[in-house]
């Protein structure tokens, strides 16, 4: 069984690891920052009147009526904007499009864990640079030569903002490699570098659907940028697969991002529940960053993440954890409904004065 010479050709890799999700219908479900609403009743009027007939047919390889309906939302042309099966499926096409230089690609040492996976799998040089002690970016380090630049914004797991400010000035100092910034969590309460994106043609925004449209199960993300950024996206997509996103997933996308008065109502009542999390944990005796995003990243002053986190598991309630540096002694828990985060708080309570 050794030694099979094929093997040694394989392409090895060491895969993303993405949290868990549990056939239990009766866990609550605070580990993988989905919108604990439902997607606008749009959504569900198309698929009440879909036409299962229509899948005979390939979809729009271009995914028309939802670059369009994107463009028009965001007051851009439909050419500035690409589509993807989720936003990891477009940051991974675009490692693939910019990242070809030998330079390191640098991104925070704490981020998404998904970006050192996919410079891996492409085989793509990467230095990650420490953030601050405040869990903070410094953008001097974004200044020296390198092979292109990624971060969230707000970052994960981290929950923190930075400025467009601080953004304008880390893509101003890198007008030869492209600058990739990911605001999964930017419509709950953080500023958009989008408007940087007429200035700057080598900047590269991706938003998705999965957590403020809660449509993380319909997998759409999308990158908004100078037209030849996207140009080259597509010329990429198109040489490895033309039909990535099948013909209902356009269609509900478009109605979801049409529904512009349902995303305000649901990502601001996420919002409005976030901050009395803070205040409620924080009587707990956590503390945490001063989160923008729809999860709140938090360590508690006497009980160890790690204990927290099985018991809180033992009751059915699930939270992110990592145990990796730095990161070990804090829990990353999604907001859900104010009923959920009750729960949550009952049960913390116990667990902490056990
Ligand atoms: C959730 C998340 C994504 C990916 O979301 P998709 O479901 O693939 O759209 C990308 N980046 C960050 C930082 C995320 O937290």
């Amino acid at each position: 069984m050794s030694n099979n010479k094929w093997e040694s050709f394989v392409r090895r890799v060491e895969p993303y690891i993405p949290g868990e999700q549990p056939g239990d219908a009766n866990v609550i479900k605070l580990n993988t920052n989905e919108n604990p609403y439902p997607p606008s009743p749009a959504v569900k009027r198309i698929l009440d009147d879909f036409d299962c007939g229509r899948m005979r047919l390939y979809p729009d390889p271009n995914s028309e009526v939802l670059v369009d309906a994107v463009a028009e939302y965001y007051g851009l042309k439909p050419s500035q904007i690409f589509v993807g099966v989720g936003s990891d499926d477009v940051i991974s096409m675009a490692f693939l499009t910019f990242f070809g230089s030998h330079k390191p690609v640098l991104f925070p040492n704490i981020t998404y864990s998904f970006y050192d996976v996919w410079a891996e799998v492409y085989s793509i040089p990467y230095q990650t640079k420490p953030l601050r002690e405040d869990f903070t970016i410094d953008p001097d380090d974004y200044k020296g030569e390198n092979g292109g630049i990624i971060f969230p914004n707000p970052n994960a797991p981290t929950g923190v903002l930075e400025s467009v400010d601080m953004i304008d000035e880390i893509v101003r100092a890198n007008p030869d490699s492209v600058v990739i910034i990911d605001e999964a969590y930017i419509d709950f309460g953080g500023e958009s570098c989008l408007p940087l994106i007429e200035k700057y043609d080598n900047l590269l925004v991706v938003q998705t659907f999965s957590k403020s449209r809660s449509m993380a199960g319909m997998r759409i993300g999308f990158a908004m940028g100078n037209e030849k950024l996207i140009k080259y996206m597509n010329d990429v997509k198109f040489s490895i697969n033309s039909y990535t996103m099948n013909h209902l997933t356009q269609l509900c996308g478009a109605e979801a991002v049409k529904d512009d008065t349902y995303f305000r109502e649901t990502t601001a009542k996420i919002i409005t529940t976030r901050e009395r999390v803070k205040l409620r944990l924080r009587e707990l005796g956590f503390t945490f960053t001063d989160s923008k995003s729809n999860f709140i990243f938090a360590a508690h002053s006497s009980m160890a993440a790690s204990e927290i986190f099985s018991k809180l598991k033992k009751r059915k309630i699930y939270v992110r954890y990592w145990n990796k540096p730095i990161i070990c002694n804090y829990l990353r828990i999604s907001i859900g409904t104010d009923e959920e985060m009750d729960r949550l708080f009952e049960a913390l309570e116990d667990i902490i004065n056990e």
